[in-house]
Parts: C-alpha cells; sequence; structure tokens
C-alpha cells in the first residue's frame, strides 16, 4: 500500500533528520495527523520561520538580531571567549553559569568529512580577536594580556585537532599575551559537550587548563 502524497512527504522530511529512522518518521507523520489544525498550524509556522534567524556578526552564534544576545549584553565578561563546535554548546554552557562571551565555529576540523579549517569560522575568531582591544574600550588601548580564549571544542579527536590548530593559529599571530585555556576535566572523553550535564560543565570550565 502506498501512503496518501502529503503523509509520504512528511514522512520523508522526518526520515531526512539525523537519529530518525522510518518508523519513527512514519509514527510522528500519523501523530501530526491527529493534532487540531491550530496546533498543525503553529508547527508549520515554526518550521518556516526558522530560516528567519541571523547568524550573530560577532560570535556567529545562531539568533534573531545581527549581534545575538550575549554580545550585546553589557553584563557579559567581555574578557573571555569561549569557542565551542556548534550553537547547542552554547545552550549547554549557558545552563553551566557560565558568564563570558563566545565563538562558535560550527563544526570541527574533519579531513575524513571533507572538513578543513576555512569551513570553520577560525579566520573570523582572529580577526576578531584583533579587533578586540578596540571594539571593548573605544579610545583606551586594551591589553590583549586580558583576555583569555577558552577552546571548548568537544574532547574527541576532530575537537582536540580543531583546538590545536586554533592555539597554533593564536601563537602564530604573535599573540603571544593572550591566555588560552583548554576546558576538559571530567568531560568524558570522546563525548559531546552538549551531553554533559551543567555540573560536569560547570567542573570543566572551574577546571580548566593552560593549553
Ligand atoms: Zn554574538
Amino acid at each position: 500500500m502506498h501512503l496518501p502524497k502529503p503523509l509520504q512527504s512528511l514522512k520523508d522530511s522526518f526520515e531526512s533528520l539525523p537519529g530518525i529512522g522510518p518508523k519513527t518518521a512514519e509514527r510522528l507523520t500519523f501523530h501530526l495527523l491527529r493534532v487540531p489544525q491550530e496546533r498543525l498550524d503553529t508547527f508549520a509556522d515554526s518550521v518556516s520561520a526558522l530560516k528567519q534567524t541571523k547568524i550573530c556578526k560577532i560570535c556567529k552564534n545562531v539568533g534573531e538580531d545581527e549581534i545575538c544576545e550575549v554580545c550585546a549584553d553589557p553584563k557579559r565578561d567581555k574578557e573571555k571567549i569561549c569557542v565551542v563546535e556548534s550553537p547547542l554548546d552554547v545552550l549547554a554552557l549557558e545552563k553551566s553559569g557560565y558568564n563570558g562571551l563566545y565563538h562558535v565555529l560550527h563544526g570541527a576540523i574533519n579531513p575524513i568529512a571533507g572538513i578543513g579549517p576555512e569551513e570553520l569560522f577560525i579566520e573570523d575568531l582572529l580577526s576578531r580577536i584583533k579587533k578586540w582591544g578596540s571594539t571593548l574600550s573605544g579610545t583606551t588601548p586594551y591589553e590583549l594580556d586580558k583576555l583569555e580564549i577558552i577552546l571548548a571544542t568537544n574532547p574527541d579527536l576532530e575537537g582536540e585537532a580543531t583546538a590545536m590548530y586554533i592555539k597554533n593559529k593564536l601563537e602564530k599571530c604573535g599573540s603571544t599575551l593572550i591566555r588560552i585555556s583548554r576546558i576538559g576535566r571530567g568531560l568524558p572523553t570522546g563525548g559531546d559537550l552538549e551531553y554533559a550535564d551543567e555540573t560536569t560543565l560547570k567542573r570543566a570550565m572551574e577546571g580548566r587548563t593552560s593549553a
């Protein structure tokens, strides 16, 4: 038996998502068939509004404006930039009580998957750091040694390679004054930052070591 076209099309869309197999896709499709039209409309609206989100000009996190909530917040500690792989890591770190800024790379270096440094927002991080002094303090020159870059890429092969690459780049830029640290203690090796609980993340942040 063939599924009616609208159902088949929705099922295909679900199935294209990560972690969703044909059975789950079918279940979700038939579930939506039963929900009231109003809720279905809200659901459809949220999906189509997704592409209206913006990438923050400064930290590359996903937000609603050109400058995200975190970058625009004067109460954040602007002397810390935590470098993460994905916006989901930002969400996880926010729950851990971290109060500095972020830089979202949107991935990690992975030669097998064809992801090189140029596919990530690494150059943007470097130019952001170069501009850091002037944007932060206006006319007074700001000391680079006040800045800390926290490398919080995942503790797996790709994450470690990315952290190492950024560290070398920063050093080559002559930015020896910047403190570079690596989050890690307590985080399970090979795990994803976004799945770590708040306490583990808090500990990993507090126990960060010089990279
Ligand atoms: Zn931002």
